[in-house]
């Protein structure tokens, strides 16, 4: 057979090993690939490097018509389209920057049916030409990448990808695979919301990185950090984000000064610059990439052996997501958070003063806590990471920094069973600074109104500051006994780790330098 039906037939592990060169699955793929050959819609979640683009590829090929992608990046784009016309793919991609004669080069072979597989940007894939011209075709599937970028809630949203919820009408029938390396729950049931596929198959991978290094240090000479950080990693390739464009550019400019390799990275560069900042990047020569978050979605090179964050992220999939750009080879790549009190603190003031509906303003505030908490671990950082996406590792990592230095802690087992049972009794729904009102008997309306105040929690933690008991709740968080971030901002117990705290079958050891610190930044509110 030719022409774009030729796959057609052969079994998708057939078509893996002749066309893509690969003798087995990997992971997830079996599965996602059977579920959308079946015509089912599916969601897939799989750490960047998981190796996502065959679940749809595949599905793509062996179907009869045309594999349509939708993804939010050109560079993106015509990366997978070169790699996959290596492999004799007939792939192209529909966007914004192509020359005229290879447009009408595309439409030319659309109309004569001969791609495999079609690449395209949410908003020309909806311009009423595209669309015109596409639903004459027979589609064997429509992928949605990077799936993320359709939720609000996400760290990467894009207003375009919320049209993504009429596909169904203009190519009914046709199955759907959404795409992201972003784990959080609340994203992925936004993602299945707005594509309206309440019942699609979610297909969820391990998170765990293994070759990845994790650490986080307070800050001190910033600089130095950095530099030492970075001497481990001459010669080599590392990313150091920062919170701003301008101090990209410092930070960039004192490296150089001191004989690295550095260059800026923001969204205020000129296209120019950009294009010459990403092709040195990927060019494999040494680079230490000094960032803001602009840089990201799309950057694939492998030999990345460190992220250095001199600014905290606003949130643990944020964080995720940049530490992820290291090691994608699978080789050892190290990691460092440095995080301060002030950024914290400014972090949340910028929060409370943004023009955010408050539904939007609380969900942002449990994700920024969640990642301030991250930063306070005492146990397994790699464990306290995976927790916030609600994966469980049964042991301690065994390379992070809590795991190779363990940290000065003191016996918080019976501060633990107060708060814990505290949210259980207040019926889990309310934030922590009520909880806390509970525990420490400050009388309010709500707590009046709800009758907290005849609960037997009631005052039990009065000797405690509150402040000490917003290290308390940070840190159980970062165990993963509490979560935040339901619909309310509530704390809840995640049970599997609370319930032995509660039943005193393990013990919780605190951090001193956490409760301590915050008690001196607090003083004045006591
Ligand atoms: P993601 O999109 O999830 O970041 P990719 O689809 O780019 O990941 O795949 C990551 C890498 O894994 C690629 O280099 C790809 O060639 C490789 N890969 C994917 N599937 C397999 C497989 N079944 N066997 C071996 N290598 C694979
Ligand atoms: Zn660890």
């Amino acid at each position: 057979k030719a022409g774009r039906d030729r796959f057609v037939g052969l079994t998708p592990i057939d078509v893996l090993g002749r066309v893509f060169g690969f003798p087995a699955f990997r992971g997830l793929q079996e599965r996602a690939v059977s579920r959308v050959m079946a015509g089912e819609d599916t969601l897939v979640l799989m750490p960047t490097g998981g190796g996502k683009s065959i679940c749809y590829q595949l599905p793509a090929l062996c179907r009869p018509g045309m594999g349509l992608v939708v993804s939010p990046l050109i560079a993106l784009m015509d990366d997978q389209v070169a790699a996959l016309r290596q492999l004799g793919v007939n792939a192209a991609a529909l966007h914004s920057e192509l020359e005229s004669d290879e447009s009408s080069r595309i439409r030319a072979e659309l109309a004569a049916g001969l791609i495999d597989i079609l690449y395209v940007s949410p908003e020309r894939l909806l311009s009423p030409g595209t669309l015109g011209r596409l639903s004459r075709l027979q589609i064997s599937v429509i992928a949605i990448d990077e799936a993320h970028c359709i939720s609000a809630w996400g760290h990467e949203f894009r207003p375009e990808y919320r049209a993504l919820e009429t596909l169904p009408q203009h190519f009914p029938g046709v199955p759907r695979i959404a795409l992201t390396a972003t784990a959080d729950p609340r994203t992925r049931d936004d993602i299945l919301a707005a594509l309206a596929m309440p019942h699609a198959v979610v297909l969820s991978a391990s998170f765990h990185r293994p070759n990845l290094i994790i650490a986080a240090r307070p800050k001190g000479s910033e600089m130095k950090q950095v530099v030492s950080a970075l001497e481990r990693h001459q010669g080599e390739a590392s990313i150091v984000y920062c919170g701003s464009r301008a101090r990209t550019e410092r930070v960039a400019a004192s490296l150089r000064e001191k004989g690295w390799p550095a260059c800026a990275f923001h969204a205020g560069l000129s296209p120019i610059e950009k294009r010459a900042a990403l092709h040195r990047f990927r060019s494999g020569e040494p680079i230490v990439m000094v960032a803001t978050i602009a840089f990201g979605m799309g950057i694939d090179r492998p030999d990345v052996r460190a992220v250095i964050h001199l600014d905290m992220p606003s949130s643990p999939e944020a964080y995720y997501q940049q530490i992820g750009r290291a090691g994608r080879d699978g080789l050892p790549s190290d990691t460092l958070l440095l995080y301060g009190g002030e950024d914290m603190t400014r972090a949340r003031y910028w929060l409370d003063q943004s023009a955010a509906p408050d539904s939007e303003k609380r969900v942002m505030r449990s994700r920024l806590e969640a990642m301030i908490a991250l930063t306070e671990a005492t146990s397994c950082r790699t464990r306290a990471l995976l927790a916030c996406f609600g994966e469980t590792m049964n042991e301690p990592c065994g390379h992070c920094d809590n795991c190779r230095n363990p940290v000065p802690t003191f016996d918080g087992t019976e501060a633990a069973r107060m708060l814990l049972s505290a949210i259980y009794r207040t019926g889990q729904r309310f934030g922590a600074l009520h909880v806390i009102g509970v525990l420490r008997g400050k009388v309010s309306e709500p707590a009046t109104r709800n009758g907290h105040d005849r609960l037997s929690v009631w005052g039990i933690g009065k000797d405690r500051s509150e402040s000490f008991w917003r290290g308390v709740v940070r840190q159980l968080i970062a165990r993963g006994a509490l979560m935040m971030g339901n619909e309310h901002g509530g704390l809840m117990l995640n049970e599997d780790v609370a319930r032995p705290i509660l039943r005193g079958e393990e013990d919780v050891r605190l951090r001193e330098d956490a409760v301590q610190a915050d008690a001196s930044s607090n003083r004045g509110s006591r």
